[in-house]
C-alpha cells in the first residue's frame, strides 16, 4: 500500500552533467553524470561520458546533487485553514527546498481523525499535491486528548502513524490504551511533548531572556519531563515511538537515556531550533520568532547538535507551520506559535552549521531525509535502478531569506532577511521535475 500521494507529472527524461555526487548512504561522493529517463535513474558515469540523446541537458558543473529531503513533520493546513497554505503552496514550497516528500500533521479542521476525512485529503492530494505528500492522523478524537480514533481503521485508510502535535497525549492512560493499539494497527506514534500545567500560558522559553522582557516562559521541563514518561511507557508497553521537535538539552538526555534502556524510540530537530536562540528575541521581538517548542539557550542549542552528531536524535524535521501575515502582525505574546521552514532548512543549517566546520555536509545530507525511514517510508537514493528523487544544489549561492518572496502561502518564517549559502536549483520527486529556479538555464 503506498500511502504518498501526489498530482501526476510526467516522468522525466533528463541528464545532469558533472554535478557532485554525495549519497551518502550509497556511499557515493564523486562528480558524476546523472541520467534519468523515464522517471528513473537510468545510468551514473564520469562527467561527460553519458549520451544526451532525447533528454534534457541540465548543466550540473559546480553544483551537488543529493538525494532528496524527507520531511516527516510539517503543516499544510489543509482542510479548513488554506488562507495559510495548501497542498498545492505547500509542495511548491517543499520542492523549492529541495524535498521529495512530505508528511502532514492532522490538527487540521476538521482534523484528520476518521478515515473519510482521511481519504478525501489523499484524494486531494492526488490532484493537487507537486511532490509526494503522507498524512498522520490523530491519536485522539479531535485533538482532545480523551477518546482515542480507530486507529486500525485509519492505518488501513492510509495514515502512516499518529499524532495529536500541537498538542501533546496528557493522560497516561490514554497514550498506553494508544500504545496498545498500536501493536493491532503498526503505525508509529509521534508525540509533540509538553506537559502544559507547566508551560501554562508561556510564550517563549524560561531563562534569562524571558525574566529580562517580561514575558512568561515555558520551562524545559515541560518537554522533558513529558518524553521521560512517554519513554517509559513505551517501554512498559513495548511500543515505538517518535518525539517531535526536540528544544531543550534535558531532552536530548531523557531520549539518549531511553534509547540506552532499549526504547524503541526516534526522535527529530528542527533547522531553527539546531541554529538559533532565543538571544534573538532580544535584538526583536520579532513573532516570527514565536514557535512551540521556544528558541532555547545557547547550551540547548550545542546539546541540539550534539545529539544530531552522536545518533540520538535521528533526523531534521522542519516542523514547517505557516500562518497568515495578519495573525502574525499582533504583539507577541497574542502570536500564533510557528514558523515556515521548508524553504529554508537546508540552506541555514548549511550556513550556520557546515560553513563553521560544526557538522559534516554528510552528516546533514542524510539527516534531511532519514526521517522517512522512521515512518516506513523508502529513503531517496541515487543510484541506478531507483526513481529519481533528488535535488541540484548550488553551494557557492549566497541569497536573501525572502528577497523575493516564498513559495509558501505564508511568510512567517524565522531566517526572514538572513543571507544563507545553498540554493536549491531543481528538485526531481518520484521521477518528474517538481521544481526548477527561476534563474536556473537548461542547457540544451
Ligand atoms: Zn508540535
Amino acid at each position: 500500500m503506498s500511502a504518498l500521494e501526489s498530482r501526476p507529472t510526467p516522468p522525466a527524461d533528463l541528464l545532469v552533467r558533472g554535478a557532485h555526487v554525495l549519497d551518502p548512504r550509497a556511499g557515493i561522493n564523486a562528480p558524476q553524470d546523472v541520467l534519468v529517463r523515464g522517471g528513473q535513474i537510468a545510468e551514473l558515469g564520469a562527467p561527460g561520458s553519458l549520451p544526451d540523446d532525447g533528454v534534457e541537458v541540465v548543466d550540473g558543473e559546480g553544483k551537488h546533487v543529493f538525494p532528496g529531503f524527507v520531511d516527516p513533520h510539517v503543516h499544510l493546513r489543509t482542510p479548513g485553514q488554506e488562507h495559510k497554505e495548501d497542498l498545492d503552496t505547500g509542495t511548491r514550497s517543499a520542492a523549492a527546498g529541495g524535498y521529495v516528500a512530505v508528511v502532514a500533521m492532522p490538527n487540521t479542521d476538521p482534523v484528520v481523525d476518521n478515515a473519510p476525512v482521511l481519504l478525501s485529503l489523499r484524494e486531494q492530494a492526488r490532484r493537487e499535491a507537486r511532490i509526494p505528500v503522507g498524512f498522520l492522523a490523530a491519536v485522539t478524537r479531535g485533538l482532545g486528548g480523551e477518546g482515542l480514533t480507530e486507529m486500525a481503521e485509519l492505518r488501513d485508510a492510509g495514515a502512516l502513524g499518529f499524532t495529536d502535535d500541537g498538542k501533546p497525549v496528557h493522560r497516561a492512560g490514554i497514550l498506553r490504551k494508544a500504545l496498545q493499539y498500536q501493536r493491532l494497527a503498526g503505525g508509529v506514534l509521534c508525540l509533540h511533548e509538553e506537559d502544559p500545567t507547566l508551560s501554562g500560558k508561556g510564550v517563549m522559553h524560561e531563562g534569562d531572556v524571558s525574566a529580562r522582557l517580561g514575558l512568561a516562559g515555558i520551562p524545559s521541563v515541560s518537554e522533558s519531563t513529558l518524553i521521560a514518561r512517554d519513554a517509559a511507557l513505551a517501554r512498559y508497553e513495548d511500543g515505538r515511538i517518535h518525539i517531535q521537535h526536540l528544544s531543550a538539552r534535558e531532552s536530548v538526555e531523557a531520549v539518549a537515556a531511553a534509547k540506552l534502556a532499549g526504547v524503541k524510540i526516534t526522535a527529530e530537530a528542527s533547522p531553527h531550533h539546531l541554529t538559533l536562540t532565543d538571544q534573538a528575541l532580544l535584538e526583536s521581538l520579532d513573532t516570527r520568532l514565536k514557535m512551540n517548542p521556544p528558541l532555547r539557550t545557547e547550551t540547548d542549542r550545542q546539546a541540539l547538535v550534539e545529539g544530531l552528531r552522536d545518533g540520538t536524535i535521528d533526523c531534521i524535521a522542519t516542523d514547517h507551520a505557516p500562518h497568515a501575515r495578519e495573525e502574525k502582525e499582533v504583539p507577541f505574546e497574542e502570536a500564533p506559535m510557528g514558523t515556515t521552514g521548508l524553504e529554508t532548512a537546508f540552506a541555514a543549517v548549511y550556513t550556520e552549521l557546515v560553513l563553521p566546520g560544526v557538522l559534516p555536509l554528510e552528516l546533514v545530507v542524510d539527516k534531511l531525509s532519514t526521517g522517512a525511514a522512521l515512518l516506513g517510508l523508502p529513503l531517496p537514493a541515487v543510484q541506478v535502478g531507483h526513481s529519481a528523487d533528488f535535488c541540484l544544489v548550488d553551494l557557492e549561492a549566497e541569497w536573501e531569506v525572502g528577497e523575493h518572496g516564498y513559495e509558501s502561502r505564508s511568510e512567517n518564517c524565522c531566517f526572514s532577511g538572513r543571507t544563507l549559502r545553498g540554493r536549491v536549483l531543481a528538485t526531481v520527486a518520484a521521477g518528474g521535475i517538481a521544481y526548477r529556479e527561476r534563474a536556473f538555464a537548461v542547457v540544451a
